[in-house]
């Protein structure tokens, strides 16, 4: 059966001056060598280094599900350079023409896609057995998900229209750019059909019905550099210890 495993993972870190926007990179092993999503270009080092490390070739990955067009998930597809990429067909379209209000999705985006073998799919595609995209617009115009029939049960890798734990629970996205009413509809059909969940912003989780139960850790250290003769502010978010 497919595997589902995290290159990088995903946190939401709130702030008055940027966005961090950490997204998480997801490799899917079947017949196929998947990768959904691709990260920000604030995330390019550290994913090349992790692809390292990991000893994944990022020239055997095969295919490249690219979940919505904003800057924080989309933006490094030149590190599979093999994959053939699928994108969502209303989302590539909303890509010629972006809202003006839109601060998230990058004027260029489509370039970025230019001279690759790509499909452009905005309902169910399945890729093999047990590995199916599935459309779940609402937080963009074309998000694509991902179900995997894994050994544990169907995961569902959600991106932005999961976005966290926080915002599956409350049935909606943090953000919603394109139709409140889709993104709630996409949360619904994520809900019912997956056991195993991957938001774009957060780990991934179980849910029994009334717990989340989340099924991975992660490490986040940040750094705010304080002036000459002070110590910098150091924050460790270490989610091994928040139990
Ligand atoms: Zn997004």
């Amino acid at each position: 059966m497919p595997e589902v495993k995290e290159i990088i993972g995903g946190f939401l870190i709130l702030s008055n001056r940027v966005r961090l926007g950490i997204s998480p990179v997801i490799q899917v092993k079947g017949r196929h060598n998947i990768v959904y999503d691709t990260g920000g270009p604030n995330a390019k080092q550290y994913l090349a280094k992790e692809l390292e490390r990991q000893k994944i070739d990022p020239k055997k990955v095969d295919t490249l599900i690219i979940s919505h067009s904003h800057w924080d998930h989309a933006m490094n597809p030149d590190l599979f350079p093999n994959a053939k990429i699928f994108i969502g067909k209303s989302e590539y379209e909303y890509g010629k023409n972006i809202m003006k209000s839109d601060w998230a999705t990058p004027s260029y985006i489509n370039r970025l896609y230019d001279g690759r073998n790509k499909e452009l799919v905005d309902s169910e595609f399945e890729i093999e057995s047990g590995v199916k995209i599935i459309g779940i617009p609402g937080h963009t115009p074309g998000t694509l998900g991902l179900e995997v029939e894994t050994k544990k049960g169907t995961a569902v890798l959600g991106s932005d229209a999961l976005f966290s734990a926080k915002s599956f629970l409350a049935g909606i996205p943090l953000l919603v750019f394109h139709s409140k009413q889709k993104a709630k509809e996409s949360m619904k059909r994520m809900k019912k059909e997956g056991s195993l969940f991957y938001p774009g912003h957060d780990r991934p989780f179980t849910f029994d019905g009334k717990n989340i139960k989340f099924i991975s850790d992660s490490v986040f250290d940040m750094q705010i550099v304080m002036p000459p003769g002070m110590d910098n502010l150091h924050y460790h978010i270490d989610t091994r210890k928040l139990k």
